[in-house]
């Protein structure tokens, strides 16, 4: 028989979280501030706790999956003084900061504490790819590990460090924005003469495969090793060119802010002593604004 699991919080997330707890035939405990979020759940054969102490007494696994952290320390400490021997896999996003204050904050409650982030949307959760980041004890994360790949086929542990989870999170969020802010900033450009995205598409979606995805590897051994070699392509020459952008932008009537933040820190790894390096030397400026 499957390990029995609380599930705290049935927002979108929480309720997808407690479904895929069920389908895998875990008893799954409930419980949420509007209890009327649990009705579907209990249809399906989720016991409902009347309250977060009924909750956290139903066995020692506690998923928690809130608003924010701030929401997730109210509810546990409206219990007062929790059970002994409880896991908390603390599945709310936030920062790096936050899980380690939560974590320290567990261990003086007596809990032990898993911090873990969602990549993924409710209706991903429960299959074999999705992947949520995890970080804690690793004693206490492969007693359970068995149990959360029945919410996440590509769960993956990345140490004991408990802000490591949401580093990564932010990190993959990053990487996704500012892509898409380039691309919009070039759609902005070219349709500044009435270019349609759809006409640029294609060279935008083979520049992605043949230019920008392959030279990735080669910028974290750069990161990695602390050597940016040029590769005939020098970042004082690509500042140049940078500057065509920024000029373009002004005069095309496009927001040149991106530009003109890649063209600064450009300058400021070349004032650094990095004009003949390559372009993975602004790494140096990102890593260390402080030092310029
Ligand atoms: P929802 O807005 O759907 O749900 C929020 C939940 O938090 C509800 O259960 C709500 O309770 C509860 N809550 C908020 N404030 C309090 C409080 N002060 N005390 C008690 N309970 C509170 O959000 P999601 O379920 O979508 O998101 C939950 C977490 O999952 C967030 O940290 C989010 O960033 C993360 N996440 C969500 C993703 C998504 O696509 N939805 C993707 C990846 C991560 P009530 O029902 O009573 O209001």
């Amino acid at each position: 028989s499957r390990a029995p699991v609380t599930v705290i919080g049935l927002g979108a997330m929480g309720s997808a979280l407690a479904r895929a707890f069920l389908a895998a035939g875990h008893p799954t405990t409930v419980w949420n501030r509007s209890p009327d979020k649990a009705d579907d759940l209990v249809g399906q054969g989720a016991v409902r706790a009347a309250t977060v102490a009924d909750a956290m007494s139903a066995g020692n696994l506690i998923v928690i999956c809130v608003l924010d952290y701030r929401a997730m320390r109210e509810i546990i400490d409206s219990t007062g003084h929790s059970p002994a021997d409880r896991v908390i896999v603390n599945l709310t996003s936030g920062t790096p900061g936050d899980a380690r204050a939560t974590a320290a904050w567990a261990q003086e409650q007596g809990m032990e504490y898993i911090d873990g982030a969602i990549m993924a949307t409710p209706s991903m959760i429960g299959s074999e790819e999705t992947l949520i980041f995890y970080g804690g004890p690793q004693e206490v994360y492969d007693a359970h590990a068995d149990t959360l790949r029945s919410i996440a086929g590509a769960g993956t542990y990345l140490g004991e460090e408990p802000g490591l989870p949401s580093l990564y999170d932010v990190a993959l969020l990053g990487l996704m924005w500012t892509t898409w802010a380039g691309f919009m900033h070039s759609a902005a450009l070219l349709a500044s003469e009435k270019v349609p995205a759809a006409a640029f598409l294609p060279y935008a979606q083979a520049w992605f495969e043949y230019v920008i995805s392959p030279e990735v590897p080669n910028l974290a051994t750069q990161v990695d090793t602390g050597a940016y070699p040029d590769n005939d392509s020098t970042l004082g020459m690509q500042t140049v060119a940078i500057e065509h952008l920024v000029e373009a932008s002004r005069t095309q009537g496009v927001d040149p802010t991106l530009p003109e933040f890649l063209h600064a820190r450009a300058e400021q790894a070349i004032r650094r002593g990095h004009a003949g390096d390559g372009f993975g030397a602004v790494f140096e400026v990102l890593r260390a604004p402080a030092a310029q």
